[in-house]
């Protein structure tokens, strides 16, 4: 057996240990006889299963009391449509930061459902940066403020939180939940698609501060309300039950190492090598200015756009899969999750710099 060190940017690697456990406890989960995808989500083995994952996220996380967490479908994606659906309320407005390709479907979706103010916008600029807190343009009586904060697409990271005074903050963290420790209290709430940084595809964790729930449009689906999966534990109908174990064994494996801020530290060592192989080179090149460059996602282009097919299929030959960048983009985009080791980033700059040496 091979695995590849694959750099997709999701869904993603998963980290080894967890796959392990979960193929020694695929036919038969800790004596019950079953494996987790055949058990009842209201039975206790699979009830134990989903608290015990959701106490380690609130751990990893510091996740106060007064917020709920939920385990539902639909892909962040989906929350583009629950966010405004459930938190426009009577003011009827939001303010969205548009800083790359999933700040702008988001801004498309709440469009359908209430009026969207632009607060920044770094499109201007090819949303090769984040803007500046001065550079927020807030509505103190909007309904909630909604940002990207790491653009998977584009390779950017908002270096800060943005400070919204008493208007709740709303984040989609897909591409960057878990990848260091966060102040939950920042936020009103916080959502993200599972299959980057914690599990498979077919799960989307919604991190909700109790008070924002309860205000969805009278005409929101029963399925799309927070209100309706808050009450009933995410089980209102059958949770995406094997996706919610394999990522109770993420949350487990994450403690193990120590937690957010090793994880970060790791995260932060990774990238900076990348970077800075990148920035060495006069072959390679990320357009992102450097306090704004995301830890999770590294686009790079090479000097001569005619090799791109040639060096993902050396890459491919040695181990080192998915380094396509977005089509919208082009060139090359190594995503480097929680889950990828840091041993796979140093194949890559090895890699890179072989290919530098014999094509640059
Ligand atoms: C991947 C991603 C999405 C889309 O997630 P789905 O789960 O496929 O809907 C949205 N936002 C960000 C920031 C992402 O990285």
């Amino acid at each position: 057996m091979t695995r590849v060190y694959n750099f997709s940017a999701g869904p993603a690697m998963l980290p080894e240990p967890v796959l392990n456990q979960a193929r020694d406890e695929m036919l038969d989960w800790r004596g019950s006889g079953m494996c987790v995808a055949e058990m009842s989500h209201r039975g206790k083995e699979f009830m134990a299963i989903a608290a015990e994952a959701e106490a380690d996220l609130r751990e990893l996380l510091i996740i106060p009391e007064h917020y709920k967490v939920l385990f539902l479908q639909g892909g962040a994606s989906l929350q583009f449509a629950m966010v405004p659906l459930n938190m426009l309320g009577d003011k009827g407005r939001a303010d969205y930061l548009n800083t790359g390709s999933w700040s702008k479907k988001a801004i498309a979706e709440a469009k359908r459902f209430g009026e969207v103010r632009i607060a920044a916008s770094t499109e201007a600029s090819r949303f090769t940066c984040a803007p500046a807190q001065d550079e927020l343009s807030l509505d103190p009586d909007a309904a909630y403020v909604h940002y990207t904060p790491n653009e998977t697409i584009e390779g950017v990271e908002f270096p800060y939180v943005p400070e919204t005074g008493a208007v709740p903050l709303v984040a989609d963290m897909s591409s960057t939940i878990l990848s260091r420790p966060i102040d939950v209290t920042r936020f009103g709430l916080i959502y993200a698609g599972a299959q980057k940084n914690i599990g498979p595809a077919g799960l989307t964790i919604v991190i909700v501060r109790e008070d924002l729930i309860g205000k969805a449009q009278p005409f929101t689906p029963t399925m799309l309300d927070y209100k309706i999966h808050a009450e009933n534990g995410s089980m209102y109908n059958t949770p995406p039950t094997y996706a919610w174990y394999l990522a109770g064994l993420v949350f487990k494996w994450l403690k193990g190492i120590g937690g957010l801020s090793t994880i970060a530290e790791i995260n932060a060592r990774k990238a900076q090598k990348l970077y800075a192989a990148i920035d060495r080179s006069s072959f390679y090149h990320n357009p992102v200015e450097p306090s704004a460059r995301s830890w999770m996602n590294v686009p790079f282009t090479l000097a001569k756009p005619e090799l791109d097919e040639t060096f993902l299929k050396e890459a491919k030959a040695v181990g080192l899969t998915t380094l396509q960048g977005h089509r919208s983009v082009g060139g090359m985009r190594a995503s480097i999750y929680n889950a990828m080791p840091e041993a796979g980033v140093d194949a890559l700059i090895a890699f890179m710099q072989d290919f530098e040496r014999r094509y640059g």
